[in-house]
């Protein structure tokens, strides 16, 4: 059997089992079966810091030409900030339309002590790491590309003395694709694993009072797939939307499961690679920059809940006001690490842009791993077909500028 199938049957048999051990069996599931769900995200991210230091060395040596590199920066960071964009706009209409917030009664202790996000200047000033050891050992993914960009950069400069340094570093990028295939034979109890505990945890009692914000956000996420991407693939990428779907399939079970689209990486890179016709050198640098910055999903939850938060406390909001939550939006969700929860962290940042209270946060915090299923799936989602989009149109400049020559 194929291995998305798999995992799409470790996916639906989680859900089904959870459902029925639901929140009494939640102690057992926790002690028993959880940590087989941790196990799998540990081995994925013991790979992560050398499968993206060495893919993006080498991406980088191919990548030689200090124009080249920033051409495709330049086009990925503009799609990323275009689609995120559009995103909060969809997560404020969807809130809009919905009204999830009317209606509902505060529960009189909800507080919440929000996380102090960081400035956005220090977010810009951090990106160069000052001991790469430690952006190693912290798992810091701007820090690694900037250091694995240098690498590759000086590898070029450098010429024949440096091969052996590109030959290590391809090899090890291939070692590191290896283990990746190995660890995914295990995604299918892995994903089991974690999503039961989440489905004992949050039965339909937890949800349904909050139902119509679950609803806001998973009905955004599904219409940015299936109008901005589908757009984004046949017009940019001119690609067939089904067979992107197919081929990215096990990625986006892995960030449902897992919540993380650091976590999801690996796999984001073998699928774009492998089932997507994206080569190493574009996958390499487009979607490590994607998974620590790029983040749709969690762009339309920061635009519904601001929504969410004043229609619970009544405050009405103008046009501008909801403009700035655009402009918030995507900044908090760029921001955003790609770790758990880590869009209600930022949710702070947005709220505050407006002077909306604090403790709105309280009401979410509770299905917040709910919604941060669909919006890591939409994240990923994202940076592959930014991939896709990217390799297109270097594949057209190569043509092009073969014929003229
Ligand atoms: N969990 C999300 C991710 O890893 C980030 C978020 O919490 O919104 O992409």
């Amino acid at each position: 059997m194929h291995l998305s199938n798999k995992i799409l049957i470790g996916l639906a048999l989680g859900v089904i089992v959870g459902l029925i051990v639901g929140p009494e069996g939640l102690g057992f599931a926790k002690k028993w079966i959880a940590p087989v769900g941790t196990l799998f995200i540990n081995m994925i991210k013991m790979i992560i810091v050398p499968l993206v230091l060495a893919s993006l060395i080498v991406g980088a040596c191919s990548l030689g030409d200090v124009r080249k590199l920033g051409r495709i920066g330049g086009k990925t960071i503009s799609f990323y900030l275009i689609t995120t964009a559009v995103a909060v706009t969809i997560g404020i209409v969807m809130a809009l339309i919905m009204a999830p917030g009317e209606g509902l009664k505060l529960p009189a202790n909800a507080t919440y002590k929000g996380k102090e996000a960081p400035p956005i200047m220090d977010v810009l000033i951090n990106m160069v790491p000052t001991n790469v050891v430690q952006a190693m050992q912290n798992a810091d993914m701007l820090q690694i590309i900037v250091f694995a960009l240098f690498i590759g950069i000086g590898i070029t400069l450098v010429g024949p003395k440096a091969k052996p340094v590109e030959a290590f570093f391809d090899g090890l990028a291939e070692v590191t694709y290896k283990i990746v295939g190995i660890i995914m034979e295990l995604a299918p109890y892995g994903v089991f694993a974690l999503i039961l505990p989440v489905v004992a945890a949050n039965g339909p009692k937890v949800l349904i009072p909050l139902a119509k914000v679950i609803g806001a956000v998973y009905i955004g996420c599904i219409l940015h797939l299936a109008i901005t991407y589908t757009a984004a693939l046949k017009i940019l990428a001119d690609m067939s939307p089904a067979k992107f779907f197919k081929g990215i399939l096990p990625a986006q079970m892995i960030a449902f499961s897992t919540c993380s689209s650091a976590a999801t990486l690996p796999v984001t890179m073998k699928n774009t690679q492998e089932n997507l016709g994206v080569s190493k050198e574009v996958s390499s640098f487009v979607l490590p920059l994607g998974a620590t910055i790029n983040m749709d999903g969690t762009a339309i939850y920061q635009g519904a809940s601001a929504l969410f938060v004043a229609q619970v406390y009544g405050i009405d909001l103008s046009i501008s006001q909801m403009l700035i939550i655009v402009l918030t939006g995507t900044l908090a969700s760029i921001g955003a690490a790609g770790v758990p929860g880590a869009g209600l962290i930022m949710l702070t940042l947005t709220l505050q842009s407006v002077g909306l209270p604090l403790e709105g946060i309280a009401l979410i915090a509770g299905i917040d791993r709910i919604l941060d299923m669909a919006r890591t799936t939409l994240n990923i989602t994202g940076d592959a077909v930014c991939s896709v989009f990217i390799q297109h149109s270097e594949n057209k400049r190569e043509q092009s500028s073969s014929v003229s020559a």
